[in-house]
């Protein structure tokens, strides 16, 4: 652990200390930042009111649009002067978000990194490969002022160019990578077809994130490049990576580094607070930022929480693997879907390859999602060898009874019929260095 005083610290102790940092947030929030004042006093709220963590559910909850609404520096709670650096949001699902750092702030970045490249694996004087983008991204500066903080070597690479990748891992032998789950995929599909076994990878454990992953994807990596794999979480609204990471040793929960970041998991629809284990989306009151603070800020991530401590003894709560983003559900003839449930029927499919997209289209006014699935190459070998056209394997008798399989597995799980398209290994689109987008929505609505 590098900072078992406070990843430990008992649950009593860190109520008392996120109550006084609650109440220090709203009363600087009040003074200082007009958005805020107009809606907590709208909330009927004064800083007098709020006096402990439980007075959490009386604050305004913040959205993406009051961020944007506020560009470039609206909501500042310093004077300009005092910002250290800006980061932006990659811009997944939109218009970019640019969010602002004091030092104080680049700072608790640098130490929630630690603690989460800790918890990864990492030890310091260990060689670390970050593979995350350098720039705006938060991914490749913040995971880079973690490894500095814990002790590391960084290698900063940042993200694409993958023959270059490889041949720093072979030299310079990194004990950790950290990249998205999907450019592991990449890197490990391009150490096999050079034929460098996992056991001549130097990588031990992998630091990954910044977009939804399952454990297949997971077994995928450390099977293919020989680490352990654990799950790193964050976003730039609330500071960037190192929200919250999983402990490698565990692999049960990624722990939310609570002193920090305040999380609640509230009902998608009601925005009522659900109880531990039920699945909602997560919303993160940043505790001690001073540039940007937000108050319950909603992620849109979907995934359930934890408070039982977990069994290294750290205390902070644990989030499950993100289900996705609110806007990655797609609704399909009315019926709610998830690429990660898609995975889940597909984990049951041993024919099925990690790799896979989707595809949402309008065939007049009925929903068509279509699975463009890669096999594995040994069912390739077995089902597809000598059809392929253009990517595509062609009907016959066995690639029909396996697609009717899959849609089967899918149906059971899901609930909907899709249509499957199986293709040839390497034929859907990798990772190139950044995140993948899985869906494509063909539809214009
Ligand atoms: P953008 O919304 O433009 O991608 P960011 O670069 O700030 O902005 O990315 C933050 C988002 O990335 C999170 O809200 C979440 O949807 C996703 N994300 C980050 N880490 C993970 C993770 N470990 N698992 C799943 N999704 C993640």
């Amino acid at each position: 652990m590098f900072q078992p005083e406070i990843e430990t610290m008992t649950r009593e102790q860190l109520r008392e200390l996120q109550s006084q940092r609650l109440t220090d947030l709203v009363a600087r929030l009040y003074e200082h930042v007009p958005y805020y004042r107009e809606r907590l006093s709208e909330a009927g709220v004064s800083p007098g009111d709020v006096r402990s963590i439980d007075d959490i559910t009386k604050l305004p909850i913040t959205r993406k649009d009051d961020v944007q609404n506020n560009y470039p520096f609206g909501l500042l709670a310093v004077p300009r002067s005092e910002l250290a650096r800006v980061h932006a949001s990659s811009g997944t699902t939109g218009k970019p978000t640019v969010m602002g750092y004091t030092r104080g702030d680049l700072d608790v970045f640098a130490e929630v990194n630690a603690r989460s490249l800790a918890a990864a694996g990492a030890t310091p004087g260990m060689v670390f490969h970050n593979a995350y983008g350098y720039g705006l991204f938060t991914g490749g500066l913040g995971l880079h002022g973690g490894g500095e903080r814990l002790g590391l070597t960084v290698v900063p690479v940042s993200g694409g160019m993958t023959e270059r990748q490889i041949g720093l891992i072979l030299d310079l032998r990194p004990g950790i990578i950290a990249c998205t789950p999907s450019y592991a995929q990449t890197l490990a599909e391009e150490f096999r077809r050079r034929g460098i076994s996992p056991e001549e990878i130097p990588l031990q454990y992998g630091i990954l994130g910044a977009e939804p992953w399952t454990e297949a994807i997971r077994a995928d990596v450390e099977a293919g490049l020989g680490i352990k794999a654990s799950n790193i979480y964050g976003l730039t609204e609330v500071i960037g990576p190192g929200v919250a990471n999983e402990a490698h040793d565990e692999g049960q929960g990624s722990y939310l580094w609570e002193d920090h970041f305040y999380p609640e998991i509230l009902d998608r629809d009601t925005g009522d607070p659900v109880p531990d284990g039920e699945e909602g989306v997560l919303v993160i009151t940043t505790l001690t930022k001073e540039g940007v603070p937000l108050l319950r800020y909603w992620t849109g991530d979907i995934t359930n929480i934890t408070h039982e401590p977990g069994p290294s003894g750290r205390t902070h709560a644990r989030i499950g693997l993100i289900r996705g983003r609110s806007d990655d559900m797609m609704v399909i003839r009315g019926v709610n879907v998830y690429p990660t449930q898609i995975e889940a029927a597909l984990q049951l499919v041993s024919q099925a390859s990690a790799h896979y997209q989707l595809i949402v289209r309008r065939q007049g006014t009925l929903d068509e999602l279509e699975l463009k699935l890669e096999l594995t190459p040994e069912a390739f070998n077995r089902v597809g060898q000598g059809v392929l056209e253009g990517g595509i394997i062609e009907v016959d008798r066995k690639v029909d009874e396996l697609r009717a399989h899959i849609q089967h597995k899918i149906r059971d799980i899901v609930g909907i019929g899709v249509k499957v398209t199986l293709m040839g290994p390497g034929e859907v689109p990798r990772s190139a260095g950044g995140k993948l987008r899985r869906i494509v929505d063909e539809r214009k609505l």
